[in-house]
This record gives structure tokens, C-alpha cells and sequence, in this order.
């Protein structure tokens, strides 16, 4: 089935926001025709705390200065909005309604491939299309046996990009270089802030 004109879903910790997460954003909205899509930051992630206990309005904010300029991008609070755990289900639910055009949700292949411990997954696999970012590391053939079949599932189809949030977090604890693997207002943003263990820099410098 087409995915054109469908609002791509993102949803994530983005503890920080890199640059694999928008490389696959816009080759989803690229490749599928999508009308949008949204980066959703989660407030408290159901299955694992917070690294280094940044809050969501500080990686709400880091959203927000890495997608400024790029079209067809944007971000949403509706799950830092919502009080407690936010669950996917409840979040596609809530935004399908939304969205009369429809919805795809974009995950990356490691998360996806362990949809079991996801709150009401199977009715969640047949909520909407889903859009699998490959990660190194993980076989896609996984999404083609049970329980995977019952869902919609499309590939993007690029070269993995090795990036994780955990490795640019230790890259700025131990000040490592770190040029090219956040976009330059997150990294002044971090730095300002002395997240991550950063060493803090002022605005000005
Ligand atoms: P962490 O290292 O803290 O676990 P992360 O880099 O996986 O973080 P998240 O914010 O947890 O980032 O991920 C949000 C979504 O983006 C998830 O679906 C994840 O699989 C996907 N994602 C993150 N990095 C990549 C990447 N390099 N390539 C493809 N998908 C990615």
C-alpha cells in the first residue's frame, strides 16, 4: 500500500537528537512521499530510565533546533504532555484520529525487532504502517516471520548509519571530538547547557 501523503510518526528518547535520526526522517519522507514528519520525544520511556536525567523539555528543545530549516519536519508534545509512561499504542491511537490523511510509524530495526515487550503489541502491529529504519547489527529477514506478518511493514532503503544517542553522550563525557554527529545548534545547546557531562561553555565563547 502507498504511504503518500501519510504523516510519518517518530517516536524516541532523542537523548540527544543525532544525525541518524534525521538522515532517516527525511529519506522516510523522501522515499514513501510522506506529508510530514514528526519527531515525538517521550517524557518517561516505558521500558528504561532517562541517561543522565536530561528532561524532556531540554531534549524537546534539541529537537527543535535541529529540525529548524529542514522542511517537512516537526515535533510534537503530546507525549510530553501526557502524565506517566507514554505507550506507543496510546500515542498512534491518539494521532491517528488526528491525522485524518493517516499515519506510518517509523522505528529504528532494533527497537522494532523487540516489539513483544511493547504494551498491547499486537493490536499495535495492525494500528498503522510502519516505516524500519535499518540499524547495523540487526537482520531484517526477522520482519518477515511471525509475529511480523500481520503487520504493514516497510523498509527505507539505506546503508545503516552506525550512531547511537549512548555513544554520542560518552563521545561529550569524555570530550571526544564530536563535529558532525549532531547538528551544530544542538551541540552549542549542549555545550551551553553542560549536559552530558559537557564541559559548560557560555553563550558567548
Ligand atoms: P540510545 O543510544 O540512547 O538508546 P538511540 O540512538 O537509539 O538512543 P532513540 O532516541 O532511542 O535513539 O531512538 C529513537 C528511534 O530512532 C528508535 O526507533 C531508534 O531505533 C531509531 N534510531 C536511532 N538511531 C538510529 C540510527 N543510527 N539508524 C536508524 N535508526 C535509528
Amino acid at each position: 500500500m502507498s504511504l503518500a501523503g501519510k504523516v510519518g510518526l517518530f517516536g524516541g528518547t532523542f537523548n540527544p537528537i543525532h544525525v541518524g535520526h534525521l538522515r532517516v526522517a527525511e529519506e522516510a519522507l523522501r522515499q514513501f512521499g510522506l506529508k510530514e514528519v514528526l519527531f515525538i520525544p517521550t517524557a518517561h520511556p516505558p521500558h528504561r530510565e532517562v541517561a543522565d536525567g536530561v528532561s524532556g523539555e531540554l531534549r524537546y528543545e534539541m529537537v527543535k533546533l535541529a529540525i529548524s530549516g529542514r522542511p517537512g519536519l516537526s515535533v510534537s508534545r503530546v507525549e510530553l504532555d501526557r502524565p506517566g509512561p507514554a505507550y506507543t499504542v496510546d500515542t498512534i491511537e491518539l494521532l491517528r484520529k488526528e491525522y485524518p490523511e493517516g499515519v506510518a510509524y517509523i522505528v529504528g530495526a532494533d527497537i522494532f525487532s523487540q516489539i513483544e515487550i511493547w504494551r498491547d503489541w499486537p493490536r499495535l502491529l495492525t494500528l498503522c504502517p510502519f516505516i524500519v529504519a535499518p540499524r547495523p547489527g540487526v537482520d531484517l529477514e526477522v520482519f518477515r516471520r511471525p509475529p511480523f506478518d500481520r503487520a504493514e511493514i516497510h523498509v527505507l532503503n539505506m546503508t545503516p548509519i552506525a550512531l547511537s544517542s549512548t555513544e554520542v553522550r560518552r563521545r561529550y563525557r569524555l570530550g571526544l571530538p564530536t563535529q558532525g554527529l549532531v547538528p551544530e545548534a544542538v551541540d552549542r545547546f549542549i555545550r551551553e547547557h553542560g549536559l552530558y557531562g559537557a564541559k559548560r561553555t557560555s553563550p558567548l565563547e
